[in-house]
């Protein structure tokens, strides 16, 4: 079921206020939306696998977006999906499996490992979603050429719906993240 995150305004430990709104208003005019996907970024091929390869990533690690994809180091909305807790955390400690205690008032650290082993029981090497997500290098392709495709008819309801394919929830988001790399390893991407 791919539920679109909606992206709240969150506060850091600073209290510093998040905002989602970096995408330049002089842009190309179709970002409307995408911002529950990619948080302050272009919909380009770079953008778009570095953020297929973020949630794997953190899914991997027990963690879930609850906004768009920002870049590394800018605050991420996620929920831990150890215990629950919500706040914001820079993917690149994310992915790097930091800080170890994962935040203040998470479960013990030796406890981690079991439920991290728990969750990864939902984990599939195929998507049997009802709206599939592309888990093959060809597939992956296709599904760059469509989001081209509805970036050049300005049709931003079909940009979702394929933003949604690459970075919507999905238990072979792994299967996922490795077609996306497969696909980038093949064809770099020429432009950001
Ligand atoms: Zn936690
Ligand atoms: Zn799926």
């Amino acid at each position: 079921m791919a539920t679109t995150p909606s992206p709240t305004p969150h506060h850091n430990e600073n209290g510093t206020r998040m905002s989602n709104d970096r995408t330049p208003g002089n842009g190309d005019g179709h970002t409307t939306g995408t911002s529950a996907y990619l948080a302050g970024l272009k919909p380009s091929v770079r953008n778009i696998t570095s953020a297929a390869i973020a949630v794997a990533r953190i899914d991997e690690l027990g963690w879930a977006p609850l906004g768009g994809y920002p870049g590394s180091d800018v605050l991420w909305p996620v929920r831990c999906l150890v215990c629950g807790w919500t706040g914001t955390r820079f993917y690149s400690h994310l992915r790097r499996a930091r800080p170890a205690i994962r935040h203040r008032e998470c479960l013990p650290q030796s406890e981690h490992p079991a439920a991290l082993a728990k969750l990864k029981e939902r984990a599939r090497s195929a998507c049997e979603c009802s709206a599939a997500h592309p888990t093959t290098a060809e597939q992956v392709a296709q599904a760059f050429e469509a989001i081209a495709e509805a970036q050049l008819r300005g049709d931003t309801a079909r940009l979702l719906a394929e933003l949604g394919r690459f970075l919507g929830p999905c238990p072979a988001t792994g299967a996922r993240a490795a077609a996306v790399t497969a696909h980038l390893t093949a064809s770099p991407p020429s432009k950001s």
